[in-house]
């Protein structure tokens, strides 16, 4: 049975109230116009959204990644782009200071990015693959006191908002692949035009271009060599983030759903009272709540400090199908209305698809999965 504490539920309300008053009437135009919400974001932060995980040390609510999980699906579920933005700021960019940075790393950079006065970014994907993230070819060299990184790294989440503070970046050091930490601005570090994609448009993403990009040696991530581990790690705690997503992009699908069969009449009856309509509307519940229990129990796995590799990547994959699923059929419950941008569920379906590739496309789900019942390709 999925239980959340009364403090949890209490905390989903007031997510889902500032979602409502401060996320929903703008989505479209934030869509529309490509626009990143940079005082909207500073607002979340300022409800604490981004430092849920972490350590009250740093200003953090020391709530785990169950709590939120939550926040992400409450954001999510009225607008995919401003969810993917907490997701990344929270996974991909404070994560692996909290986890592997020394006290003094952690003392110039976590308390902004927990208080959500900062973002931060990951750098792992390159031009020449991401899935196939051992064949790294940004290179980073020691000189002098400096580290020097010359590379390139594509479709990097938050990495050029005038509130990034820092991207991490995987690099091959003499040791293997490392973790580096490159602050925003650095000479050196090229933040690309925005991509133009086919969804989170409100979301911030660069192509990054490292040239005689030099740090201080002090910004080495953990040890050096042990990048791989670090960024899978980071992986297993952000796939299941991504499965919250998505859990709130299916319950925003299913409500505007059952609103819309209710109020359109077709053949003098409202369509949802024809059962291919209410069928479809019957399986994004299912969906809903599958995935809400695949998601929450990896998540409390986490919480318990027990493994759960294997339930994150079914959680993702899971819920990554399944909204894209969702959406196209709710697309299709709007009829021509579902193709045309104003209307929520487009916008679902175009965001939608993104979440069967962001940190590890299906296929490399099914390859976790497949690792851990001992089968598959060998490495
Ligand atoms: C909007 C957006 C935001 C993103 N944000 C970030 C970010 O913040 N940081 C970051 O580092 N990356 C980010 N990414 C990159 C994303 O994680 C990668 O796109 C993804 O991991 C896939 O890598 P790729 O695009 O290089 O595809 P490839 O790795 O080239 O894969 C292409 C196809 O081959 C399949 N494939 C590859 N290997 C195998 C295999 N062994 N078995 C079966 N099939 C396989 C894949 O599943 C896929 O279908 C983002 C991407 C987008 C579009």
């Amino acid at each position: 049975m999925l239980e959340f504490t009364d403090e949890q539920e209490a905390f989903r309300g007031v997510v889902r109230e500032f979602a409502e008053a401060e996320i929903r009437p703008h989505a479209e135009a934030w869509d529309r116009d490509h626009v990143f919400p940079t005082d909207t974001v500073l607002a979340m932060g300022e409800l604490g959204l981004f430092g849920l995980m972490f350590g009250e040390e740093w200003g953090g609510a020391g709530a785990g990644l169950t709590t939120q999980c939550l926040a992400i699906e409450e954001i999510g579920r009225v607008d995919q782009s401003i969810g993917i933005t907490l997701e990344a700021g929270v996974s991909l960019g404070a994560r692996p200071i909290a986890e592997y940075g020394t006290d003094e790393q952690k003392a110039e950079w976590l308390p902004d990015l927990v208080a959500g006065r900062r973002l931060a970014a990951f750098g792992l994907t390159e031009p020449g693959g991401g899935s196939d993230a051992g064949a790294t070819a940004t290179r980073a060299r020691l000189d002098g006191d400096e580290w020097v990184i010359d590379g390139a790294k594509t479709f990097i989440t938050n990495s050029g908002t005038d509130i990034t503070s820092l991207i991490t970046v995987t690099a091959r050091t003499e040791e293997g692949i490392s973790t580096i930490v490159v602050p925003a601005g650095t000479p050196g570090l090229v933040v690309e035009p925005p991509y133009r994609k086919l969804g989170w448009h409100a979301s911030d993403t660069h192509g990054l271009v490292f040239e005689d990009c030099r740090v201080p040696v002090a910004n080495l991530l953990g040890k050096p060599g042990r990048g791989f581990a670090q960024f899978l790690a980071t992986l297993d705690d952000g796939r299941v983030a991504i499965a919250a997503l998505s859990v709130g992009l299916i319950a925003g699908c299913l409500e505007e759903c059952v609103r819309y069969a209710g109020e359109r009449n077709a053949f003098g009856r409202p369509i949802g009272s024809y059962q291919a309509v209410a069928f479809k509307c019957a399986d994004m519940a299912v969906a809903l709540e599958t995935a809400r229990l695949a998601t929450y129990h990896a998540a409390g796995l986490r919480d318990a400090g027990r493994p759960f590799k294997r339930e994150a990547a079914i959680a993702k994959l899971f819920a990554t199908e399944a909204a894209v699923t969702t959406t196209r059929e709710a697309t299709q419950i709007f009829g021509g209305y579902g193709f045309i941008d104003e209307t929520p569920v487009a916008r679902f379906y175009r965001d939608a698809k993104i979440l069967e590739i962001g940190e590890g496309t299906s296929e490399i789900q099914r390859l976790v999965i497949s690792r851990e019942l001992g089968l598959g390709e060998p490495t």
